[in-house]
C-alpha cells in the first residue's frame, strides 16, 4: 500500500512547463476505490492536521496559505468546510473573493487580497484570489476595462505580466515565511451540470443557484484553456499547484487535506522550548498556587 505521501504526489506542479489539462481526469480517484474508505482517511488526517495546527500557531513562526481556484460547483465552499472541520477557529481564516466592489477597483488587484494574509502561526484560506485576474478577467475582457487600468499598460503582454508579478509575489511571501498551497478543484463539464441540477432540485441548495452560473458554461473552453495557462506559468517550488481531480468530493477531500497536512509536517514544528528563566517562573508559579490559602 502506498503511503498517503506517495499518493497525492501526482496531483503537484512544481514545475508548469509542458503542464496539460488533458492529462489529468477530473474522475480519478487515484488508487482510492471507495467512499468509505475515504472517510476513514478523512476523519484521521482531520485529527492529524488539529494536532499540527496547535503546533502551527504555538510555534507562532510560519503561516499557511490555502488557495481554492476551480469552476462554479468545483466543491471549494465543501472542501473549506469538510478539511477544516477540526481546526481551532483562533488560527484560521478564511474568505472568499467576490466580483471586485467600486472600492477594490481603485486599487492593484493584489491590494484586496494582501489584507487578509493570514498571520503568523496560522492558516488562511482563500476562497477564489488573485487568480481570478487571469481566469475569469481573461475569459471575459469586459472585466479587465472595469480595471480602470491606464490605457497604455492594457497591451497583449498584459496575462504574462501578471503571471510574473504573482510569482514575484508569492515568492516574497515565500521569503516571509508563508507556505503557499494552490489547489485547483478540477470538475468536468458533465459533473457541473450534474451539480447545477442538483442545486435546481434540492430548495436547501437553491440559495446557491444563479442563472449567470449555466451562462457561463458556454466559456468552458475558454476557461479550461485560462486554467492550463495559469498552471504552466504560476506553478512553482515554493508555491505549488495541485490539480485535484474533483468530480468525486471525497476524493478531492482527501487529496487537500493530505496535502496540507504532508506541508505542515515538513516544518518540523514544535510547541516553543522553555528556556532555564521560564522553568524557574514556572516552578515559582507552582509554588505559589499550592500556598495559596
Ligand atoms: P461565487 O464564488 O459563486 O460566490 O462567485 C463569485 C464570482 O465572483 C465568480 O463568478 C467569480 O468569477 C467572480 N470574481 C471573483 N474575483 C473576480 C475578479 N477579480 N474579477 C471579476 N470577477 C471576479
Ligand atoms: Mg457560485
Amino acid at each position: 500500500m502506498k503511503t498517503l505521501r506517495e499518493f497525492v504526489k501526482p496531483f503537484r506542479i512544481d514545475d508548469g512547463a509542458g503542464f496539460r489539462l488533458k492529462d489529468f481526469d477530473p474522475a480519478d480517484t487515484n488508487a482510492l476505490k471507495s467512499k468509505e474508505h475515504a472517510a476513514e482517511i478523512l476523519e484521521d488526517g482531520i485529527a492529524r492536521l488539529a494536532e499540527l495546527q496547535d503546533k502551527l500557531y504555538a510555534q507562532d513562526q510560519w503561516a499557511v496559505l490555502v488557495i481554492l481556484q476551480g469552476m462554479d460547483g468545483a466543491g471549494k465552499d465543501s472542501t473549506v468546510k469538510h478539511v477544516m472541520s477540526g481546526v481551532n477557529p483562533m488560527g484560521c481564516s478564511a474568505i472568499g473573493f467576490k466580483v471586485p466592489s467600486e472600492e477594490e477597483l481603485q486599487h492593484d488587484y493584489l491590494w484586496r487580497t494582501t489584507r487578509f494574509l493570514p498571520a503568523r502561526g496560522s492558516i488562511g484560506i482563500f476562497n477564489r484570489s488573485y487568480y481570478e485576474e487571469v481566469l475569469v478577467v481573461r475569459v471575459h475582457p469586459e472585466a479587465l476595462e472595469r480595471e480602470k487600468l491606464p490605457k497604455e499598460l492594457v497591451t497583449d503582454k498584459i496575462w504574462q505580466e501578471r503571471y510574473e508579478d504573482i510569482n514575484a509575489h508569492e515568492l516574497y511571501l515565500s521569503h516571509n515565511g508563508i507556505v503557499i498551497l494552490k489547489f485547483f478543484l478540477n470538475l468536468s463539464q458533465k459533473e457541473q451540470k450534474k451539480r447545477f441540477l442538483k442545486r435546481l432540485d434540492e430548495p436547501e441548495k437553491n440559495w446557491k443557484f444563479q442563472l449567470s452560473d449555466v451562462q457561463e458554461r458556454q466559456y468552458w473552453d475558454d476557461y479550461m484553456s485560462a486554467y492550463e495557462k495559469m498552471v504552466r506559468n504560476t506553478s512553482t517550488g515554493h508555491a505549488p499547484w495541485h490539480v485535484v481531480p474533483a468530480d468525486h468530493k471525497w476524493f478531492a477531500h482527501v487529496v487537500v487535506a493530505e496535502t496540507i497536512i504532508d506541508a505542515l509536517e515538513k516544518l518540523d514544528l514544535d510547541y516553543p522550548k522553555l528556556d532555564a528563566e521560564r522553568r524557574a517562573e514556572l516552578k515559582k508559579a507552582r509554588a505559589f498556587l499550592e500556598h495559596e490559602k
